[in-house]
C-alpha cells in the first residue's frame, strides 16, 4: 500500500496516535509518505529566535524523527505558520500528491473535533479529507492529467490527534513504541511548547539545558504511559487510536454501517490491527 500521511506542523505525528502506527507500516513494507503543510515557525514562546531559526530547527527535528521512524523524508508545502493557508489552493496541491504517490491511505488531523482551536489544524484535517475522498474524479483539476499522473481512489482516511469521535481503530505499536519514543523527544522546541503539561514549573520561553533533560524525562514517561493505558481498552502492551473513514467517490462511506444498524445489527466493535 502506498499511505500519505498529512499534517499541519512537524510535530503533528509524534505526540499522539500517528508516528508509531506509520512506523509499524513501515516496517511490514508498505511506502509510507508524509507531508508538512507549514514549518511551524512560530511555535515557540521563546524571544531569543527568529522565525528563520524556529523553521531551521523544526524541520531538522521533523527530518530526522523521519529517518528514526523508517519511513520517507517529507514533502514540504510552506505554508506560512498559524491560520495563513489558503484552502482551497491546498485541496488542488493534496489532490495531486494523493494521484502522483498513489495513496490507498491518508492519515491526518481530525478537523472536527470539538474545541480544535488551530486553524491549520481545521483547515489541513478539511482539506485532506476532501482531497482524499475527490482525487478520483477526471473532471476535477484535469489539467493535473499529464504524464503519470492519473484519477485515483483513495480508500480510508484515518484521523489521529484529540479525536472528535470514539475511535473504532486501534493499532498495536508495541513492536514500534522505542522508535516512536525517540522520535518525538528530538522535538526539543514541541517539549518546551507543552512545558505546563509535563513539568509546571519550568517556564516554556526560558528553557535552560537542564530543563530540557528534565522535560525529555517526564515526557518519555506521560507519553509511554499514553500508549499503554490507550493499549488497555484492547488488551494491547501498547496502542494508538484513530477514526476510520471509508471512502466512495466524493463522501464518507456512512452508509453500510447505517444501514447494518438500521437493520437491528449492534454497532460495529472497534477493529484492532
Ligand atoms: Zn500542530
Amino acid at each position: 500500500m502506498n499511505i500519505l500521511a498529512i499534517f499541519a506542523h512537524p510535530d503533528d505525528l509524534s505526540f499522539y496516535s500517528g508516528s508509531g502506527t506509520l512506523a509499524r507500516w513501515a516496517e511490514e513494507g508498505h511506502s509510507v509518505f508524509t507531508i508538512c503543510c507549514t514549518n511551524g515557525e512560530v511555535g515557540t514562546l521563546r524571544r531569543d529566535m527568529t522565525k528563520e531559526q524556529v523553521t531551521e530547527k523544526r524541520l531538522k527535528e521533523l527530518k530526522s524523527a523521519n529517518k528514526i521512524l523508517g519511513i520517507e523524508e517529507p514533502i514540504l508545502l510552506n505554508y506560512p505558520d498559524a491560520g495563513f493557508i489558503n484552502g482551497p489552493e491546498l485541496r488542488e496541491k493534496l489532490v495531486y500528491f494523493i494521484r502522483k504517490l498513489r495513496a490507498d491511505r491518508v492519515m491526518t488531523l481530525d478537523p472536527w473535533t470539538p474545541y480544535e482551536v488551530h486553524p491549520d489544524h481545521v483547515v489541513v484535517g478539511r482539506m485532506a479529507s476532501e482531497a482524499a475522498t475527490f482525487a478520483s474524479f477526471p473532471l476535477l483539476y484535469s489539467d493535473q492529467l499529464k504524464g503519470d499522473i492519473e484519477p485515483y481512489s483513495c480508500s480510508e482516511v484515518w484521523f489521529m490527534g484529540f479525536l472528535g469521535h470514539q475511535p473504532n481503530c486501534y493499532v498495536d505499536i508495541s513492536s514500534t513504541l522505542e522508535k516512536k519514543m525517540t522520535a518525538l523527544l528530538k522535538y526539543e522546541g514541541s517539549l518546551e511548547i507543552l512545558a505546563k503539561l509535563f513539568a509546571p514549573d519550568i517556564d516554556p520561553a526560558n528553557v535552560t539545558m537542564e530543563d530540557m533533560k528534565k522535560l525529555t524525562k517526564f515526557a518519555n514517561r506521560l507519553l509511554r504511559s499514553m500508549a499503554s493505558v490507550t493499549g488497555k481498552k484492547v488488551n494491547l502492551k501498547a496502542a494508538e487510536a484513530f477514526f476510520v473513514q471509508k471512502i466512495l467517490p466524493g463522501h464518507f462511506d456512512n452508509f453500510q454501517q447505517l444501514m447494518s444498524e438500521m437493520l437491528g445489527n449492534p454497532p460495529e466493535p472497534p477493529k484492532i490491527y
